[in-house]
């Protein structure tokens, strides 16, 4: 903030005007500057996204020379709608669907019509994490601030942008980033480098995802909207501050410390990283410590080709399915009803919201305590019987069969995209 800043417009002045009045490090024509002239790369369109797009557009950030560049290959759609408050039904009504990063755009220039929005529809892979990153920095002149924020869902995309913004760049480019599940929420910023102060890498505080990581998604666990709200809220925030510069010592930028809220007691607290003299890195960090193993974004990609990544096309075809040979469509599930049981391995919670007819609700979680008690299914291997097994996208029902044939029930077969498919293509069910 050392140099004159290029002078205000009196449109600039009269719609700024209540951020202008406050005192620095926020308020004044320099600051403002910055955050016209600071260029954003935000993944994900999503929940999070939604408050954090509005208020940044509303702030000025990439209203003047800088840009917001927004990646996310999904379209709006109504059961996303409670909580990604930036997309209409209009969006979700659209033929084909809007994309999401379309519909922010618009929403952020409807507030804002000078903020300058790129769009990539496409969602970061490990196959594309490196150059969307790369083509991303080559457009910041070396005078604007910069940041990346990761509104991503999945621990796949969380690990691939902490690792690529961690290893050496051509300049430092700070991650703000946020997660949500059912009523809690983290908000930190990684990667975070000022004159006084080196910030972890996501890898420093968390080296891996948790086992089966794919069940902490909000699509599978549920998330109350207005959790995601603040969450994002929060993240606008500490982007304002990574972009001024601004010192965590000083003025509580999120690095070194993990801002944690759990809803349901309203209760939050901050976590503090360990640190010694400003530097918040692990000494045994995989990729910023004394001995990395990951020393590429190639080395990268392979790590985390193994986690899971954004939530499967609506259409039912999860990667993860199980080989064709333990699998029914839904439609040939639904001639075979009459003569199977069907067994449907969702938690209860889903379940009660709805199953089929008839159907014998026994979670994954607790599926093989509940056939070590001889349960519903009756003995194991029981002579032949049909059993079909139904989750909500064909993943957990592939497990479930798995562990059925490997007891004995040789003739179990897991519903081809679950309920999606079956609401798709029998129909009766309804679409969540
Ligand atoms: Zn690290």
């Amino acid at each position: 903030m050392g140099d004159a800043p290029l002078p205000l417009t009196s449109s600039e002045v009269s719609r700024y005007s209540r951020q202008l009045l406050l005192p620095p490090p926020f308020g004044g024509p320099a600051a403002l500057r910055r955050l016209l002239s600071s260029h954003l790369l935000v993944v994900g369109a999503g929940g999070l996204a939604s408050p954090l797009l509005l208020y940044l557009a509303a702030a000025g950030v990439g209203a003047g020379e800088g840009s917001v560049t927004l990646v996310d290959g999904d379209r709006v759609d109504a059961s996303n709608l409670h909580r990604q408050i930036a997309h209409t039904q209009a969006g979700a009504d659209a033929t084909p669907k809007q994309l999401k990063v379309d519909s922010a755009k618009e929403r952020m220039r409807a507030l804002n019509p000078a903020v300058r929005v790129a769009t990539i529809a496409e969602d970061l892979t490990p196959g594309n994490a490196a150059g969307l990153v790369g083509n991303f920095l080559a457009g910041v002149p070396p005078e604007a601030a910069c940041a990346v924020v990761d509104c991503s869902d999945n621990p796949r995309t969380r690990y691939l942008l902490s690792d690529i913004t961690a290893l050496p760049l051509p300049r430092p480019l700070p991650l703000v980033s946020a997660a949500c599940v059912g009523t809690d929420s983290l908000v930190t910023v990684y990667n975070y480098r000022t004159p006084t102060h080196t910030g972890p890498c996501y890898r420093c505080v968390y080296p891996s995802p948790p086992p089966d990581n794919g069940c902490n998604s909000c699509s599978d666990a549920g998330v109350l909207g207005p959790v995601v709200g603040l969450a994002g809220t929060r993240q606008a925030l500490e982007t304002v501050k990574v972009l001024l510069g601004l010192d965590p010592a000083e003025h509580g930028v999120l690095s070194g410390t993990v801002a944690v809220f759990d809803a349901c007691y309203g209760v939050g607290r901050d976590v503090r990283v360990r640190g010694e003299g400003g530097d918040y890195r692990k000494k045994t960090c995989q990729v910023c410590g004394e001995n990395p193993t990951i020393r590429t974004p190639e080395e990268s990609a392979a790590v985390c080709a193994g986690y899971v990544g954004p939530t499967p096309p609506d259409d039912g075809s999860a990667s993860s399915a199980p080989p064709s040979g333990e699998e029914v469509t839904a439609a040939a599930a639904a001639d075979m009803l009459g003569r199977a049981v069907l067994l449907d391995v969702r938690e209860a919670n889903q379940f009660e919201m709805f199953h089929v007819e008839g159907a014998i609700n026994m979670p994954l979680s607790s599926l093989e305590a509940e056939l070590d008690k001889g349960g519903e299914l009756g003995a194991e291997g029981e002579a032949g019987k049909l059993v079909l097994v139904m989750c909500r996208r064909g993943v957990a029902s592939g497990k479930a069969v798995q562990i059925l044939r490997g007891r004995g029930w040789s003739n179990a077969w897991s519903v081809k995209g679950g309920m999606r498919e079956w609401a798709n293509s029998v129909g009766g069910v309804p679409w969540y």
